[in-house]
């Protein structure tokens, strides 16, 4: 069994490296918030008041951070993680972030005798729980099939993209779709509810009808409609609508690089932004249903 170093015990961090841990792996750990690594070490985890500390002797580092600068940060930063890795040691950024920056970092980490790979997910909070999430990755042939065994103990698919930050691209593009499903799915909800229809009724009949989604089939907007997601816990936890707007910049950037048009990612980024301005950044993206239906909690 590896061991492990698991930095970024956020919504997601922290029940992946459960799926480590009960995989049998020792996972180090470390986090900003020292609560969030008192609750891995609960679930088994070696805990760290550092990250550096954390990485000792690991042979495999993983990170779950919100940002393209929180990543740059903790890797190639003066005093970042890159310096303190031993030679060959495989790290594996499952954040979202800039392609460029992926290609930077694993470009560094090349200079350092390291293997770095772009891993990020799709699967929310539930799949990080249940360990059935999709990871997309960026990487060589050989890098891929280092991390996949360790990415299957997280996960039900490990995709390969391509070269380093093709993992970046396609998940910023599944995301844009994401965005778009979801703002649709809340206006068509809205629109059968303003209607008088029931909302767990007009949801069962378009899950059996063409305007079918991911939405709509794991991730209902409406308060009540589905017990286990974050719009019947108050839109709390989840993905936040801040992540969202980032992960729609990052698409933005995307399309103005190759000169592709996304005007459906531009409206979904404009009513995410706009949500995000009234001060629901820290509730989960599905929260966008209040934009929609006002007075709804
Ligand atoms: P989160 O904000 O819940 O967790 C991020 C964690 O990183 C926090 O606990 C924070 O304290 C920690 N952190 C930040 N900088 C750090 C540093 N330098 N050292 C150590 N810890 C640090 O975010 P999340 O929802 O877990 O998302 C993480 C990433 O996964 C993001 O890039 C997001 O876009 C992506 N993602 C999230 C979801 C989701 O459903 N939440 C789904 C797919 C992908």
């Amino acid at each position: 069994m590896a061991m492990i170093a698991f930095i970024g015990l956020g919504n997601m961090g922290l029940p992946m490296a459960a799926n480590l841990i009960r995989a049998g792996h020792q996972v180090q750990v470390y986090d900003l918030q020292p609560e969030a690594v008192s609750r891995a070490a609960a679930l088994g985890a070696i805990p760290h008041t550092t990250a550096v500390a954390a990485v000792s002797h690991a042979n495999v580092v993983i990170s779950m951070l919100q940002s393209g600068q929180q990543i740059e940060a903790l890797y190639s930063s003066n005093k970042g993680l890159f310096g303190h890795l031993a030679p060959g040691c495989l790290v594996i950024d499952c954040s979202t972030i800039e392609a460029d920056t992926a290609r930077k970092m694993a470009d560094m980490a090349t200079k350092h005798g390291l293997d770095f790979v772009d891993a990020p997910v799709s699967g929310g909070v539930a799949g990080a729980e249940a360990g059935t999430l999709t990871f997309i990755v960026g990487a060589s042939e050989e890098q891929f099939a280092r991390a996949q065994p360790v990415l299957a103990h997280m996960g039900k698919k490990v995709l390969h993209a391509g070269p380093h930050g093709a993992g970046q691209v396609a998940k910023a593009c599944n995301n844009l779709l994401l965005a778009a499903q979801m703002a649709a799915s809340c206006e068509a909800l809205n629109l059968g509810m303003a209607h008088g229809l029931d909302a767990a009724v007009l949801s069962e009949i378009i899950q059996q009808s063409s305007g079918n989604n991911w939405v709509m089939e794991h991730y209902n907007p409406v308060p009540g409609v589905m017990e286990s997601t974050p719009a019947s816990h108050g839109y709390h936890g989840g993905f936040q609508v801040s992540l969202m707007c980032k992960d729609l910049g990052l698409a933005m950037s995307l399309s103005q690089a190759s000169g592709s048009p996304v005007p459906m990612g531009s409206a979904a980024r404009a009513l995410f932004s706009f949500h995000h301005s009234a001060g629901h950044g820290g509730l989960d993206f599905s929260s966008l249903f209040r934009f929609y239906h006002q007075g709804e909690d």
